[in-house]
């Protein structure tokens, strides 16, 4: 049964049932309220743990100052060793964390498979970076001097993480960071707080075998307020965060104030346009992938379809059609494409949203609603729905955080689409699907999408860990994971050195005395 699973994966996990309120683990425990963690599948309480008090806070802080004066002079490659344990771990583990991950989140197993498999991979990528932290060398105007530039470590890295990846996206940030000789100190999403605990236990488990410090990876549990413990703390000098773009412009803002360094992750408005010469197929499958999957929880999710009025029927009949199939449930049944919201608050936000669309002038062409009876207990399933609405109306340029798809028409040629595809505030993801190189490559170009991630043929939802990944205007303009992310977790330095018995000054100044 479901309770057995999740009672199994729980164990392999060191995930104890808290009943006593108290947390596992060393740099896990808090003395504040206790958090419970309720399962959006199902309804049960998962467990209890206990958020971090200012007090607690502080012996994190200086775990992680400590951990930080012996981790930052082990040499780049011999940490590199520890994340590629940490990647074992991960993989011996996959099946357990990745039941907990869709059990308290509410996304397929298949997903949350995936989200470790992301896991996984990062930490691949991290150890290969680990031999290869450099920067560059540069000729001295000055003779007998040589300049070159080195990347040191920060310090601690302050992790604020969303939902609806409760464990990829720490994983994204850590493994950069640990390599560079930071730790971390992580505040996972109030909703999904176990996953944490279960992460720190493998990466704790790691540490000890390791004989270091359990400072290098320490985790504070709470709400937005333990956030802002260290948003406004000027000893954690990068703070990531991922979440709405409500909450990163009140963490950009605070970190701001004391000229900290922000990575924000934030909200998208994601569409694909759909031109007179896109494979329907393929155009099917990635709008409905990328609009229902994760239930329209993902930053990547597919929010609108802006297609050729040539093409615009028989999209819109394939895609209801489609919808026709789509089977919702339990998501760890391998049956079901679409699991529950995260919780009645963000159904609440759904129903909103469906209702505002129609107020505005938008027709539902798939009608959505709360499913209830059996299975649907929790009153978090809902069914994905699809409206035909126009890109000015305020609910379409806004991220609501479900499985409500907006088709958007457009007429003459390519630019128009590309106009409303930029049309938003967000950045995140874009796409196009089309067999037409000229509509591809304008698309891709500097009068193309204006978002951070821009596909060809290729939905808007997911990304490989190889790239880097984030988005411009109010998705915050950060960037992690693969390709240069890891420059942002390290300090540049740049240094001269004379070896002459002269000193010449920079720009042929003469001082002499
Ligand atoms: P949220 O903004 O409600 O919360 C995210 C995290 O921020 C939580 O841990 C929360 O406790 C913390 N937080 C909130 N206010 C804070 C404050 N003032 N100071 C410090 N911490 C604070 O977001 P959510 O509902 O968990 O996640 C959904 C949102 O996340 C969506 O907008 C989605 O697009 C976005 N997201 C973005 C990415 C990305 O990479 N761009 C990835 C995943 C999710």
């Amino acid at each position: 049964t479901l309770k057995e699973t999740i009672q199994r994966a729980l164990k392999k996990l060191g995930v104890k049932q808290l009943n006593n309120g108290t947390s596992t683990g060393f740099n896990s425990f808090g003395n504040g309220e206790v958090i419970k963690s309720y399962s959006p599948v199902d309804g049960e309480l998962i467990g209890k743990l206990t958020s971090t008090t200012k007090t607690d806070y502080e012996q994190v802080i200086e775990n992680a100052q400590t951990a930080f004066k012996s981790w930052r002079l082990k040499p780049a490659p011999q940490r590199g060793e520890i994340v590629r344990q940490f990647g074992n771990k991960l993989r011996e583990l996959k099946q357990p964390l990745g039941e907990l991950v869709s059990y308290e989140m509410g996304k397929s197993l298949q997903e949350g498979l995936g989200e470790v498999q992301e896991m996984i991979d990062i930490c691949d990528f991290a150890v290969g970076l680990s031999r290869q932290l450099h920067g560059l060398t540069m000729h001295s105007e000055r003779p007998g001097h040589r300049m070159y530039e080195q990347y040191h470590p920060l310090g601690i890295v302050g992790i604020i993480s969303a939902f609806n990846f409760p464990v990829a996206v720490w994983a994204w940030n850590t493994a950069l960071a640990w390599v560079s000789g930071d730790v971390c100190i992580w505040k996972a999403s109030e909703k999904a707080p176990l996953c944490s605990i279960a992460c720190q236990n493998i990466i704790a488990g790691v540490l000890k075998e390791n004989n270091l410090p359990e400072g290098i990876s320490n985790i504070i549990n709470g709400n937005y307020i333990v956030g802002e413990f260290m948003t406004t703390d000027k000893r954690v000098p990068l703070i990531s965060a991922t979440g709405s773009t409500r909450m990163g412009k009140i963490v950009g803002k605070t970190v701001g104030e004391r000229l900290g360094k922000s990575l924000l992750e934030l909200g998208g408005n994601n569409a694909i346009i759909v031109t007179p010469d896109a494979d329907l197929k393929m155009t099917v499958i990635g709008a409905v992938f990328g609009a229902v999957g994760t239930a329209g929880q993902r930053c990547t999710s597919t929010r609108r379809l802006i297609i050729h009025e040539s093409m615009y029927t028989k999209v819109k009949d394939a895609l209801v059609a489609a919808y026709k199939q789509l089977r919702i449930g339990n998501p760890l049944d391998e049956n079901n494409h679409v699991g529950p919201l995260i919780d009645k608050d963000a159904v609440k936000m759904y129903q909103n949203a469906l209702t505002k669309v129609v107020e505005e002038g938008g027709k539902l062409l798939v009608e959505g609603g709360v499913l209830t009876g059996k299975g649907f207990e929790t009153g978090c399933y809902v069914q994905p729905a699809i409206a035909e609405a126009e890109n000015h109306f305020k609910i379409v340029q806004h991220e609501t955080f479900a499985p409500i798809l907006y088709l958007l028409k457009y007429t003459g040629d390519i630019n128009n689409a590309i106009e409303i595809q930029n049309g938003v505030n967000q950045g995140l993801s874009s796409a196009i699907m089309t067999n037409n190189l000229r509509e591809a490559e304008l698309f891709l170009s500097q009068a193309g999408s204006d978002c951070g991630i821009a596909n060809v043929n290729i939905g808007t939802s997911g990304a490989e860990i190889g790239g880097a990944f984030g988005g411009e205007k109010e998705t915050g303009g950060g960037r992690e994971s693969g390709s240069d992310a890891w420059k942002v977790y390290m300090r540049r330095q740049t240094n001269t050195i004379n070896y002459t018995t002269e000193l010449p000054l920079a720009q042929g100044i003469k001082f002499d005395l």
